[in-house]
């Protein structure tokens, strides 16, 4: 695109064009006569002196001269506007027109000297009868080249402007580029953090600076010559600072710290010939060859070890070594034209540079997009993670509400329990702590169902009920040992969770461990006092029980001014019996005339063992006519009964009885007991086997 460029421009600039070639030169300054050189004053005078020479350019024989003059007699042309155009001088220059002073660049000093004033181009107006007359340069310079540098024209000011904006367009759309790299460059570093880019911008910036310092056009615009060689001497001399930190960054394994120590070195290098050139110390012009001699050494360096390492490099590694590699001999070609070595030609070192920064950018572009991707994928990596952790924290948060509400809901039950607890442990007996269970185990639960039995006693279930016998509340009895009590069945368990049904049947195991040993402490204290109010023997109650209920049933009957009779029965020969048939079958005797006794009295009777073979009964409403009956069929039937003992008949047994009774007027005789002792002493007395009443002393 560019060559193309260039390419039409030419084409349009194609009118008469003259090289200034068969130049004349001189060493040393003219003699000045009231301030006119004396050498254009008189052309012709010492005409020896003056040497011919093809191009004005590095002229021979200098020997530590700073001062020459050159000379040319301009030809014939057809030029409407005609110029003397020339690329560069060196360093600072008078143009005369024979007599006539018509150029200057630069401040010559009465010695002929002067101070480095840049390296514009030159474009010197001619009068239209300039044909045939003499152009005299008057030149100084103290820098290692003196003379007249690249074209050399005689031409139309048109011709040699747009000449201009042929050459220059090439390099100002480069720089352009460059400026518009070292843009997006900084923009990636800006978005990234990476210095590669910052080191590519950095470049970029410094090669778009040398371009438009070294560009012709520019100076169309803007004439500071000094100003523009600064910019174009500066970036360059930065050049390679950024090309070391490039591949620092690219070879940072391979070169370790050299390419940082060359970077380091350079940045030396241009701040030294800023504060030496902007002091007035050295020129700026003296900088270049020293710089190139640096450069060719640093390139040769990094060459070695781009080759030294170029087998362990990576594909991107050696692009960028390639690409290295072509822009470092751009720059040797473009030195060996700048010193002279070759025909000078305008060569385009800027596409060097621009070959560089493009693969750099390529690659970085490359590297973006597959850091781009890798991310992309990393994200939904990330994203699937997150979300999978979310969803373990959300069931993990969950679990633990569900715990928490089972823990709620478990400390309920167990508050409510020892309520129930409570509650059961007031009862009297165990029929009492069921019936409480039954109406309350309900509460414990709620709000899950239960359906609760005392066993024995299973109620209508409801349809969905499956009654499992999985939840029993046993009872400890002393005798039978255990016995289950109570059982129940939860009935809408299903709707909970399998953890919290789980939780729910520890506790009820533990409701169950719980109400089991109150309930069987209930059962002990009742059976306790059983045991206390019964003989053990025959089951009825004991002499204890007698006392109190003899008692109680007295004042009853004071009372209610209501009849009560009392009977003492003994069994007669007793002893005789033990020591006929043994002391156990005793023991059946008596449970045998016990049980006689327990079938014949009324239920409202309270038949008694005293002790021994003696019994009582306490008849309460009983007149003494109810009493003597009940107390002679009883006669009757013990004394009719056959004692087994063993599948063996062992004979009868008969008993005597005593009984003394109150008609339920007056006062009760206090000694009613006695009363009736007294009659049965007069029964055994009498002959066994009869009934006697105490008052009146009736002996049947
Ligand atoms: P009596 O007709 O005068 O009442 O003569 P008895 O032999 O029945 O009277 P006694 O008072 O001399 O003897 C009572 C006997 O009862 C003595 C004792 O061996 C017997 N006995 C008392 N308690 C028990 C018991 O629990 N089991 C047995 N096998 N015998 C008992
Ligand atoms: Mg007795
Ligand atoms: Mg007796």
């Amino acid at each position: 695109m560019l060559f193309c460029l260039q390419q039409s421009f030419v084409i349009a600039a194609t009118s008469e064009q003259i090289d200034l070639k068969n130049w004349e030169y001189r060493w040393g300054d003219s003699p000045f006569v009231d301030g006119q050189p004396e050498w254009v004053m008189h052309p012709h005078k010492n005409h020896a002196d003056w040497q011919p020479i093809a191009d004005p350019t590095y002229p021979p024989g200098r020997q530590g001269q700073n001062n020459i003059w050159f000379r040319i007699t301009l030809p014939e042309s057809h030029l409407v506007d005609p110029v003397v155009f020339i690329s560069s001088i060196d360093l600072i220059t008078e143009v005369y027109l024979d007599q006539q002073l018509i150029y200057r660049f630069g401040e010559f000093d009465v010695n002929g000297r002067g101070d480095y004033a840049g390296w514009p181009w030159h474009m010197i107006g001619l009068p239209d009868d300039f044909a045939g007359r003499t152009l005299y340069f008057r030149v100084y310079s103290d820098y290692t080249d003196i003379g007249l540098w690249g074209e050399k024209k005689l031409l139309e000011r048109s011709a040699a402007l747009l000449n201009i904006l042929n050459n220059s367009h090439g390099d100002l759309a480069i720089s352009a580029f460059f400026l518009f790299i070292a843009l997006i460059t900084f923009a990636f570093s800006a978005m990234r953090g990476d210095n590669q880019f910052i080191y590519l911008g950095l470049f970029s910036l410094v090669s778009a600076g040398n371009l438009l310092g070294e560009s012709q056009a520019l100076q169309l615009w803007i004439y500071a010559p000094l100003a523009k060689t600064y910019l174009a001497a500066i970036s360059y001399f930065s050049i390679p600072i950024f090309i070391a930190l490039i591949l620092h960054y690219w070879l940072r394994e391979q070169s370790g710290k050299l390419m940082l120590r060359i970077a380091q070195m350079h940045i030396a290098y241009v701040l030294l010939c800023l504060l030496l050139s902007l002091t007035g110390v050295w020129h700026l012009a003296y900088f270049y060859p020293l710089f190139d001699i640096l450069f060719i050494i640093t390139m040769a360096i990094m060459l070695w070890i781009c080759v030294q390492h170029f087998q362990a490099m990576s594909p991107e590694q050696r692009m960028v070594m390639g690409a290295f590699g072509c822009y470092a001999i751009f720059f040797l070609i473009d030195m060996v034209i700048a010193h002279g070595l070759v025909p000078w030609i305008n060569f385009p070192l800027a596409y060097g540079g621009l070959i560089f920064a493009s693969v750099l950018v390529l690659i970085s572009l490359r590297q973006y997009r597959q850091t781009q991707q890798a991310v992309s994928e990393l994200n939904v990596l990330l994203e699937k993670r997150v979300t999978e952790r979310t969803a373990a924290l959300q069931n993990y948060v969950l679990l633990e509400q569900q715990r928490a509400n089972q823990l709620a809901l478990i400390n309920e039950f167990s508050l409510r329990l020892e309520t129930l607890i409570g509650r059961v442990q007031r009862c009297q007996n165990l029929q009492e702590a069921g019936k409480i269970i039954r109406e309350q185990l309900n509460n414990v639960f709620a709000p899950i169902q239960l359906h609760v039995s005392i066993i024995n006693e299973l109620t209508d279930l409801p349809a969905n009920a499956v009654l499992s016998d999985k939840y029993r509340i046993e009872v400890e009895d002393l005798q039978l040992g255990k016995q289950t009590f109570i059982t129940f069945e939860l009935l809408d368990i299903d709707t909970e969770t399998a953890e919290t049904q789980q939780a729910i049947e520890q506790f009820i195991f533990r409701a169950i461990d719980r109400l089991s040993v109150t309930l069987s402490g209930i059962k002990l204290r009742e059976d306790l006092q059983v045991m206390s109010f019964e003989d053990s023997l025959t089951g009825l109650k004991n002499r204890r029980f007698f006392d109190d209920a003899l008692q109680r049933e007295l004042q009853l009957a004071q009372r209610h001014q209501q009849t009560i009779s009392l009977l003492i029965c003994d069994i007669d020969h007793f002893k005789q019996f033990n020591d006929r048939f043994g002391h156990e079958a005793g023991d059946m005797a008596l449970r045998m005339v016990a049980a006689l006794m327990l079938e014949h009295f009324r239920e409202t009777d309270i038949p008694c063992r005293y002790g021994g073979e003696e019994f009582v009964v306490l008849m309460p409403a009983a007149d003494i006519q109810d009493a003597l009956e009940r107390a002679k069929t009883l006669l009757e039937k013990i004394a009719a009964k056959t004692i087994i003992y063993q599948d063996k008949a062992l004979g009868r047994l008969t008993i005597s009885i005593g009984i003394s009774s109150w008609n339920g007027e007056g006062n009760i005789p206090k000694m009613m007991l006695l009363d009736a002792d007294k009659a049965l002493y007069q029964a055994k007395q009498a002959g066994r086997n009869r009934v006697v009443v105490s008052n009146p002393h009736a002996v049947i």
